[in-house]
């Protein structure tokens, strides 16, 4: 922040509360936790809960931060209005983010000590992106994977993994975002030096957060904004007391976002019935014979797009490579090679859907005919080039057709 009067305007917002901790709550360099203390509270009248706001802490493994660009793009709910706690219902959300928060430094890990002491003013939840590497591993050579922060006493470094250790038990809910996260992702594909793994793995399955909550998964690489953000705002009500916890599948993935393949809400599925398929990158058709993966990967992206309904795998040429699933990279590779299962399906869609596209195709050419153009046996369209109504077996054909479709009016 620059400039005499943007700091009066962020000092006018907030409250004189004294020194905390040795800072003052009015600096903007001042760890979030200090800070969040001299600001006012939001109008009651969007205070529908107990809880006024809620920390969430988000920390990083293994990751190449593509969860954080996501969820920065979400606009359901939009990053910006959770912060400015002006959604009805939720808290306003303090957010101590190991790359946009402003504070660096021992300010910044002051808010992960405040949080373990329990001296945050409010519960915390915990985000987690990227996978969760061995730091024995790297302990071992006197090194580390994953370093967050110092001992302020000691100078010793604190990696990001002992922080998870530490704040894991008193965390409101922890959310593991992306597909490292969630199941350890590309840096526990085959080799897996690090002995990389998500936080399922590594926190166990009798993990429960201080509030009783399962850890959550929103896996994705990179997953999308929206279905960590409209989780993470269910997840809120709940905490609030305004909701009842959404449905989450036997692996923590909300079962309303993953319950469906890909291939059910693909835009190219009408393709995949009548038996045709791409050949190449740049077709219109199903990719299935270029390798996607869509009919048997749980995910939302071909309803949902990527950002605010647009873009997403399919609907820009690309296939599904499996991503959110827990068997990515290694049981979906090679990438970009056709599936052996797909072979049977693709051929017997060629047989029966081949079928069925000629029949529809019949059918459309009839069903383009105005009733007294069928009768006149020719189109009075300028456009019409040499088309005519069918004739002979195709006009018998659609005859028939007829008479079945309004067979329950006496086949007139
Ligand atoms: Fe299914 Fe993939 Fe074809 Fe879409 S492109 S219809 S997801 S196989």
């Amino acid at each position: 922040m620059s400039g005499g009067s943007e700091m009066e305007s962020f000092k006018r917002g907030r409250r004189d509360v004294g020194l905390i901790d040795g800072y003052d709550p009015l600096d903007p360099m001042a760890p979030i936790g200090v800070r969040s203390r001299a600001l006012e509270e939001p109008p009651d009248t969007l205070s529908l809960g107990p809880l006024k706001k809620i920390y969430l802490i988000w920390m990083v493994g293994g990751s190449c931060d593509g969860c954080t660009v996501a969820v920065a793009g979400g606009t359901h709910p939009r990053v910006e209005h959770l912060l400015a706690g002006i959604i009805p219902g939720l808290p306003r959300v303090e957010l101590i983010h190991t790359v946009v928060s402003t504070e660096v430094g021992p300010e910044w890990t002051h808010n992960l000590f405040m949080a373990e002491r329990g001296e945050l003013d409010a519960p915390y939840v915990i985000t987690w992106e990227g996978s969760i590497m061995d730091e024995s591993i790297a302990a071992a050579t006197g090194g580390y994977w994953m370093g967050l922060g110092e001992d302020p006493a000691t100078g010793r470094q604190i990696t990001s993994l002992e922080w998870l250790d530490r704040l894991a038990p008193g965390a409101a809910a922890i959310i593991a975002i992306g597909t490292c996260a969630s199941w350890g992702g590309i840096p526990a594909a085959k080799g897996n030096v690090t002995n990389s793994m998500g936080m399922m793995d590594y926190l166990g399955r009798d993990y429960r957060s201080a509030f009783g909550v399962p850890i959550v998964n929103i896996p994705g690489c990179s997953p999308i904004g929206d279905n960590y953000l409209e989780t993470a705002a269910a997840a809120l009500l709940f905490l609030n007391g305004l909701a009842p916890l959404p449905e989450f599948d036997e692996l923590g993935r909300p079962a309303w976002l993953f319950g469906e393949t890909v291939h059910r809400h693909c835009p190219r599925a009408g393709y995949y019935e009548e038996g045709v398929f791409a050949e190449e990158y740049g077709d219109k058709e199903c990719l299935v014979e270029l390798g996607c993966w869509g009919p048997v990967v749980q995910c939302n992206i071909a309803e949902r797009g990527m950002v605010d309904g647009h873009g997403g795998c399919m609907q820009v040429g690309g296939i599904c490579i499996g991503c959110t699933m827990p068997g990515f990279p290694d049981k979906f590779s090679p990438i970009f090679e056709k599936s052996p299962g797909s072979m049977l399906s693709s051929t017997t869609s060629k047989i029966t859907g081949g079928f069925i596209r000629r029949m529809r195709n019949m059918t459309r050419v009839d069903k383009n005919m105005t009733a007294r153009w069928s009768a006149d046996g020719a189109i009075s369209s300028g456009w019409a080039r040499s088309k005519t109504p069918p004739k002979g077996a195709l006009k018998a054909f659609h005859k028939a057709y007829s008479t079945v479709q309004h067979s329950h009016e006496g086949g007139r």
